[in-house]
């Protein structure tokens, strides 16, 4: 009798896992939310005549690469997930996280929350990854069943390749949930610009590419049994030489050090001189702001965590924040585009588009959160999602057919 209530449950779960459609979570890194609206985008168009589309996604705070890529798969704040920038210091231990340096970015410390391969592994998922910020930790656990260490020029046409390789894997071993990242929609924004040539040519390429996968899928018949979902981790603003604010000038007499330049820089005083330091930012703002972490507004989410610094200067959007030595080095530099400022900037929305099987056919809406993503990512993979989130899944489910 007990063996063949075994049976029977295995057969309900491999039924279940029959049914589970595939997942693919693309990011077109940078992509502004109306860069779809150019009429150059003809696979983004076919998306959003044949499944869904908001009309832009809502990066979280600060609207940076690695924090918005994290919060994507773990539905956690900034403050929640640790990746609270591209490059920090923890002030307890001097312990320096940098997206550039490998060892910190597969360094497990630094990550808090459960990305959702690492839940859907949890339940007998196998997932995989080419590329995603958080995809390469050191413990196995934490990562994607497969996964490519990340190298900033390995060719697109492979890294689509990939992802179908894996797709014609035996079904045994064949990952139901996979995540692709492009980076040239950013590159070249940040290179030329959000109105240039180059920076459209990029948004085509992308837009080329998506079409590559989608007709990729139709070959290995995989096509009507596959989510696709394509978002971008935050927009892209033009910056110029006439738009900087000379923080060291500001401050002159005062002994201080400045992390990040540019839309956020964090401001740290010898302990004595907080006060004044402070008050003498706030009587110079003058398009940016200066919060004191505990006063930084409720909508940014962006207090909590013991790794943000206590002084936070938010540059109007377009505006650069930066030390002398910054503005000597970058005098030469090609001044295009930048983000991280306010996430409710409307240069600061990113792209949500999903088509298939679980997604409602030709629907739109407006502006949707990138927290949400994951409890999304868990419904349609029928997978229980972690409760400890900042995400919510009756604000994103209506998507859904
Ligand atoms: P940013 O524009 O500074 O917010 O960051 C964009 C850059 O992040 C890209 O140009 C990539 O070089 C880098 N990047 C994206 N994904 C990864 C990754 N998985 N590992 C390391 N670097 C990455
Ligand atoms: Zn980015
Ligand atoms: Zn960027």
């Amino acid at each position: 009798m007990k063996k063949l209530l075994l049976i029977f449950i295995i057969l309900i779960q491999n039924l279940i896992a029959q049914s589970t459609p595939y997942v693919i979570l693309i990011s077109f890194d940078g992509f502004r939310w109306d860069y779809a609206n150019r009429g150059i985008t003809p696979n983004l168009d076919f998306i959003k005549e044949n499944g869904v589309h908001a009309t832009s996604l809502k990066p979280s705070f600060p609207s940076k690469t690695f924090p918005n890529h994290y919060t994507i798969v773990t539905g956690l704040y900034p403050e929640n997930h640790g990746i609270i920038a591209n490059s920090f210091i923890d002030p307890f231990t001097n312990q320096k996280y940098s997206i550039s340096d490998t060892a910190a970015v597969r360094n497990p410390f630094w990550y808090q929350g459960e990305a959702i391969w690492e839940t859907a592994k949890r339940q007998g998922l196998i997932t995989a990854s080419y590329f995603w910020p958080g995809s390469e930790l050191n413990l196995e656990y934490r990562r994607p069943t497969y996964y490519e260490k990340y190298e900033h020029k390995r060719d697109y046409n492979l890294r689509i390749k990939g992802v179908l390789d894996w797709l014609s894997l035996p079904y045994s071993q064949r990952p139901k949930f996979i995540t692709l990242y492009f980076d040239a929609t950013d590159t070249y924004g940040h290179q030329y610009g959000t109105d240039s040539p180059e920076l459209n040519m990029s948004v085509m390429k992308l837009d080329s590419l998506l079409g590559k996968l989608l007709n990729g899928l139709k070959k290995i018949n995989l096509y009507d049994s596959t989510d696709v979902i394509v978002v971008s981790d935050h927009g892209m603003t033009n910056i110029s030489k006439d738009r900087v604010i000379n923080v060291e000038e500001i401050l002159s007499g005062y002994q201080t050090k400045f992390l990040d330049n540019g839309p956020i820089m964090y401001v740290i005083p010898e302990a004595e001189n907080f006060e004044n330091v402070y008050l003498k930012l706030k009587s110079a703002e003058n398009h940016f702001k200066v919060y004191k972490k505990e006063e930084m507004p409720e909508y940014y989410h962006f207090s909590k965590n013991p790794l943000i610094p206590e002084l936070i200067l938010i540059a109007d959007v377009g505006w650069s924040l930066m030390t002398e030595k910054e503005i000597k080095r970058q005098s030469n530099r090609n001044w295009g585009g930048n983000h991280g400022y306010d996430n409710n900037a409307l240069d600061m929305q990113g792209i949500f588009f999903a088509i298939g099987p679980d997604f409602k056919n030709g629907y739109t809406t407006g502006t949707i959160d990138n927290i949400d993503i994951y409890p999304l990512l868990a419904k349609i993979l029928r997978i229980e999602p972690n409760n400890k989130i900042d995400g919510k899944l009756e604000r994103i489910e209506f998507l859904l057919k």
